[in-house]
């Protein structure tokens, strides 16, 4: 995607400003052109080497998501060119083919392929303050996210993680514990330092925390989206053999009236005894953003990501081998779907039809309908395994 013809950007500036990009530019460059404008998107994701067609075909998540929604929500992408299955070339919107623009957010590349994307703007702040603190305590932590993601004015950025198998010295109290850590940031301007602090302070003042863990940091707004560019270094560290690094990942979203139940199994008996690493979770709230794209979410207006981002050796039996940690995935899975905890998955992964359609739910015929109109032949994206190429949907 990333061989498509140049102009690769227009900036629009003015009351409502955008960018189109192309399907396969990748989200920081997104970010590097529009911030020459003082601008930026407002819906990230926490990495930001993906493509812009790549992400909007998923969902596109981040700690951002509790204030504007995911990437795919119409008010964070406007406009979309997708080349559908049929070989046509088509603008859809809210307003024109809308049928095409929802199937194609968090469409899993199955309607269409994106070729150009409207991204709506807001002016960038110039500077962020990056806080964590941790918890011993997995429903005091949760109850603070909830807090803190229902009030409009706290913080713009809100994301949390799982320390599992915690040594001694980690905190006073805490052998081979779990711990989970608030991860929030506010963004702020140079002229804005005072009141910004007093605001953090007055929050913070209400939470939970444990409070020797505090750490905060004050960063370039850049370099806070950024943080993640030394992600695929970490990943593979020894580029020499990449073949043995595996990434069984795993990405759940939760409803909150599981979360509790959810955490007591998982975070503190099947992952007790294994540092895994890395753990995200944090929730957001549907009711802002909620519209009719392809993205299927549980049945709940506060819904928790929990992102299983761990690596394995692909050849190693141990403890840290593949085999090992497709088997814990396996285990969430397992007691998830037993407990009926209303649990989707986030980049789906299902092996047969009938997975597919219970993931879909009561969408499956919205979905099959859609790839009828507009991939009747099932070209596109067969990797997802829904469809099997060539296969004549009727
Ligand atoms: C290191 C890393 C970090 C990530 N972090 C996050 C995160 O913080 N938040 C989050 O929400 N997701 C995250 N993801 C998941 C990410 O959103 C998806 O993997 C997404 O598909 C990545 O885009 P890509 O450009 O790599 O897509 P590719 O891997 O190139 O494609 C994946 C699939 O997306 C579809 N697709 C890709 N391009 C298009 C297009 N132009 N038109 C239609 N369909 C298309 C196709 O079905 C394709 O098979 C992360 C992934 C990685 C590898």
């Amino acid at each position: 995607m990333e061989s498509l013809e140049e102009p690769r950007f227009f900036v629009h500036i003015g009351e409502d400003p955008y960018v189109d990009a192309l399907g396969g530019e990748l989200w920081i460059n997104v970010l590097y052109e529009s911030i020459k404008y003082g601008l930026a998107p407002k819906s990230w994701t926490d990495f930001l080497y993906l493509s812009v067609g790549g992400t909007l075909s998923n969902g596109g998540i981040s700690g951002e998501a509790f204030k504007h929604g995911p990437q795919i929500n119409s008010s964070n992408v406007y406009q979309l060119e997708v080349v559908t299955g049929k070989g046509d070339l088509v603008n859809c919107s809210e307003k024109e083919n809308a049928d095409l623009f929802y199937g194609v957010l968090g469409g899993l590349g199955q309607f269409g392929i994106i070729t150009k994307a409207r991204i709506s703007l807001q002016v960038a702040p110039k500077l962020v303050k990056w806080i964590k603190v941790l918890y011993s305590e997995f429903n005091l932590f949760t109850k603070d996210q909830e807090n803190l993601i229902a009030l409009h004015d706290t913080f713009d950025y809100i994301e949390g993680f799982v320390l599992t198998n915690v040594e001694n010295n980690m905190t006073s109290n805490s052998s081979g514990k779990t711990l989970y850590g608030l991860e929030v940031a506010k963004f702020f301007n140079p002229h804005e330092k005072n009141i910004t602090n007093k605001k953090i302070d007055e929050i913070l003042g209400k939470l939970n925390y444990l409070s020797h863990t505090f750490l905060e940091s004050q960063v370039t707004y850049v370099e806070f989206l950024d943080r993640l560019h030394v992600l695929p270094e970490l990943m593979v560290e020894d580029r020499s053999n990449v073949a043995n690094v595996s990434f069984p990942w795993l990405n759940l979203l939760v409803p909150k009236s599981s979360i509790l139940t959810f955490g007591e199994e998982v975070f503190t008996h099947i992952l007790s005894n294994i540092t895994y690493s890395p753990l995200l979770i944090y929730p957001f709230n549907q009711s802002r953003w909620k519209d009719k794209t392809s993205m299927v979410t549980p049945e709940e207006d506060v819904i928790y990501l929990v992102s299983f981002l761990t690596s394995a050796k692909t050849y190693s039996s141990g403890l840290d081998g593949l085999q090992n940690m497709l088997t814990i995935n396996k285990k969430i899975l397992d007691f998830v779907n037993k407990e009926s905890l209303g649990v989707k998955q986030y980049l789906p992964y299902h092996d047969a039809l009938e997975e597919w359609q219970a993931h879909f739910g009561k969408r499956w015929d919205v979905f099959s309908r859609r790839k009828k109109s507009y991939d009747p032949l099932s070209i596109l994206s067969p990797k997802q395994r829904i469809f099997q190429r060539g296969q004549i949907i009727l």
